[in-house]
């Protein structure tokens, strides 16, 4: 057996290491900065660099890195070896503390999102001390934040950062309000289930729109799809059980919490959930995890898949995002209590975060928002893109009994009077039946199922920390003013269940009596990203994102350009995969197909007049006249992509993009999709779904 405990964070610079290898003023001081997000004297960096290249050459490590997460929604890096020359023609091993805390990697690759032509093309890298250094195929990394020269956000850590500030100023202006004094921090924690597709590498080879695209843009549904659901937390199979097993030894190793790994619904699809982490610390996690993820599936000739629908028709893939806040102390503020006091304490941050996604329902939807994901949102596999709350049936009683005055839990009575009463014990199984609800209550934390497999978490939580700021903020505007605590705070935890009660809701989110239901509500119901990206510019959404300091108007601008560039330059790559595989290939092998049918119809009635051809003919007829559909989905495909060059407004051209390109697409899927069923399987030039989804024997 591995010797688990020993492997676990043994390639991370974290506390133990620090203890063990820093003096001891220089250990305080930088304690003292991570706790207090302040930036390192120089003198402190030099000595902290010079411990963590000692240590990471003992490791193995020659180079360094500033680790960072641009725009793009991946990590980025760049090497620069710890050589330096010394007067004898040799060379010395050195990490200066400059180099520590500061980079400069040329900014002007990364996406600005227009903050480019206004400064200065430079950009520059800052150590994230909360967040600790880590050997990767080494490389000391050390995680970063990126901005611009003039100071703007260019990357995802950045705002998080901000937001976790916001979060935890407000937080505690109510803590004290409860008369907590000793709290000194508060914090937001996440754990995040990712869902992954794995299939072999031989196959994916053999498909350019998984490899260009990350999905596939063409295939008939396959005999057996996930109808039998038997794949379903079924028994692991054995290369996958490999791949599983050093996937988490790799994520152990960089101290990331590992925990749980399944089969998820659809065939060759898995999941795995780590233990929770504070937020900006679970956020580098989960970047790290997707990026093992497919550095080991290639090493067991596997590729692993993080597409949001890699497949149509089969279950697509998310990302749940489990969030609570947390005291330094360790106490979650989303959990109910035992005591009067505890559980207003709980009420007061549960309608926070109530009042929060009914006022910023599209500011959570545009955090689920993609190209990839506008697969899932909203068909019957994942949340509708309608936000709503799922409180459970017990605790939206309680939430009736408090606005009026009494209530029924089951068939009993209830009175509660908040600060006087103990909220009755829910067992925490029971609130997370609702597995269709976007924002769900799970017992002592919240789980927002939107997002898709392929995001950073980042976004989704830069928008949840700063939307609970400002219901925190606004509530402790009005208490902190009040005369008498208790019967302001019952007073207005009434007003807010009543204002904001309309965004609960415990039924079912894929009917369509729901669609209707939440209409007459008055909630919102962006469909596509083109519908939900223009909000996020809303003026409400820049007061409040510029109030809390996670965003300034400029760095909202170019974010949203920049989302919506990814948007347009996906469909263009889809759009270009596509002609270029049925020109290539797939219209092609039809012609193929019909030589042959021809010839045999022709061989036939030389060889006698009696032979019937019929058959050839039929089949002859039609895939003729489908190949001629396909060629006319072609021709149109390319006319429109031509209309591209006519808009020249960001949001006209992916608006453009939705409405033509996107329906060209999938006319001239259905075609394709209908030959591959009538070809003979040794002409059809791809692998189908049946050969990827059970590729991984
Ligand atoms: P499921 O949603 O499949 O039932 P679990 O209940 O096992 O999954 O938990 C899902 C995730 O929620 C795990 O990553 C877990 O660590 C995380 N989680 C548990 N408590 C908290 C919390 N207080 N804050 C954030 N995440 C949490
Ligand atoms: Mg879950």
């Amino acid at each position: 057996m591995k010797d688990i405990p020993n492997i676990f964070g043994s390639m991370v610079f974290n506390d133990n290491v620090m203890r063990e290898r820093l003096p001891e003023n220089t250990y305080t001081a930088l304690k003292k900065c991570i706790a207090e997000g302040k930036h390192l004297e120089l003198d402190v960096a030099n000595v902290v660099a010079g411990a963590m290249m000692n240590w990471a050459i003992e490791k193995g490590a020659t180079h360094f890195t500033h680790w960072f997460q641009p725009m793009t929604g991946i990590t980025a890096e760049k090497h620069d070896s710890f050589i330096s020359p010394n007067e004898g023609g040799g060379i010395i091993m050195e990490f200066s503390g400059k180099a520590l805390v500061k980079g400069e990697p040329d900014a002007s690759s990364f996406p600005s999102g227009g903050l480019r032509a206004t400064f200065e093309a430079r950009g520059y890298t800052a150590w994230d001390p909360t967040s600790y250094a880590f050997i990767k195929d080494g490389s000391l990394c050390i995680p970063t934040a990126f901005c611009s020269y003039s100071g703007e956000a260019l990357d995802k850590k950045t705002p998080l950062l901000r937001s976790m500030e916001a979060i935890d100023k407000q937080a505690l202006r109510i803590l004290r309000l409860f008369g907590n004094s000793s709290a000194k921090r508060v914090i937001t924690t996440v754990g995040p289930e990712q869902e992954y597709f794995l299939i072999d590498n031989a196959v994916y080879e053999q498909r350019p729109d998984l490899m260009n695209c990350g999905r596939t843009l063409f295939g008939a549904r396959p005999p057996k799809g996930q109808e039998l659901e038997d794949h379903y937390f079924g028994s692991i199979k054995p290369r996958v059980s490999e791949f599983m097993k050093e996937l988490d030894e790799e994520l152990w190793k960089l101290g990331i919490l590992s925990k749980t790994k399944h089969n998820e619904v659809a065939p060759a699809q898995h999941e795995l959930a780590p233990v929770f982490a504070t937020t900006n610390i679970a956020t580098d996690h989960n970047q790290l995890t997707m990026e093992f993820m497919k550095i080991v599936a290639k090493r067991h000739g596997l590729v692993c898949l993080l597409h949001e629908k890699p497949f149509a028709a089969v279950n697509g893939s998310g990302k749940h995002n489990n969030w609570s806040i947390s005291t330094d102390t360790g106490v979650n503020l989303l959990e109910p209590g035992e005591t009067p006091y505890e559980n207003a304490q709980f009420l007061l941050f549960l309608t926070a975060v109530i009042k929060a996604v009914d006022d910023y329902q599209d500011l959570l939807r545009v955090s689920a928002a993609s190209a990839g994901n506008d697969h899932r949102l909203g068909a019957n596999e994942a949340p509708p893109a309608i936000v709503s709350m799922f409180l459970g049936d017990e605790l939206s009683d309680i939430l009736e009994a408090i606005e009026t005055g009494v209530g029924y839990i089951g068939k009993k009575k209830i009175q509660m009077e908040i600060g006087a009463s103990v909220l009755p014990h829910f067992p925490k199984d029971t609130t997370d039946r609702n597995r269709t609800s976007p924002f769900a209550f799970t017992g002592n934390k919240f789980e927002f199922r939107m997002i898709g497999s392929a995001f950073s978490v980042s976004g989704p939580n830069i928008i949840l920390n700063t939307i609970v700021s400002e219901e925190l903020s606004q509530f402790a505007d009005e208490l902190e003013k009040g005369k008498d605590f208790k019967s302001d705070l019952t007073a207005l935890i009434k007003r807010t269940i009543k204002g904001h009660k309309r965004i609960i809701f415990n039924g079912n989110n894929y009917t369509d009596e729901w669609i209707k239901e939440a209409e007459k509500r008055g909630l919102l119901n962006l469909k596509s990203t083109i519908d939900a990206l223009p909000t996020f510019i809303e003026k409400k959404n820049i007061d409040l994102f510029t109030k809390h300091k996670v965003f300034s108007k400029t760095e909202m601008h170019s974010r949203y350009e920049i989302l919506l560039e990814n948007y347009c330059k996906t469909i263009h790559i889809e759009a270009l995969t596509m002609l270029d595989m049925t020109k290539k290939n797939i219209l092609p092998s039809c012609f193929a197909y019909q030589q042959e049918l021809v010839r045999l119809a022709l061989d036939k009635k030389a060889l006698a007049r009696s032979l019937n051809s019929s058959t050839e003919e039929k089949m002859l007829e039609k895939i003729s006249a489908l190949s001629g559909c396909l060629y006319a989905k072609i021709e149109k495909l390319e006319t429109d992509i031509l209309g591209i060059r006519e808009h020249e407004q960001i949001l006209d051209k992916a608006t453009y993009y939705k409405e033509a390109i996107i329906a060209d697409m999938a006319a001239l899927r259905g075609v394709t999709d209908e030959l591959e069923t009538l070809s003979a399987k040794k002409f059809w030039p791809y692998p189908t779904y049946a050969d990827i989804l059970y590729s991984v024997k």
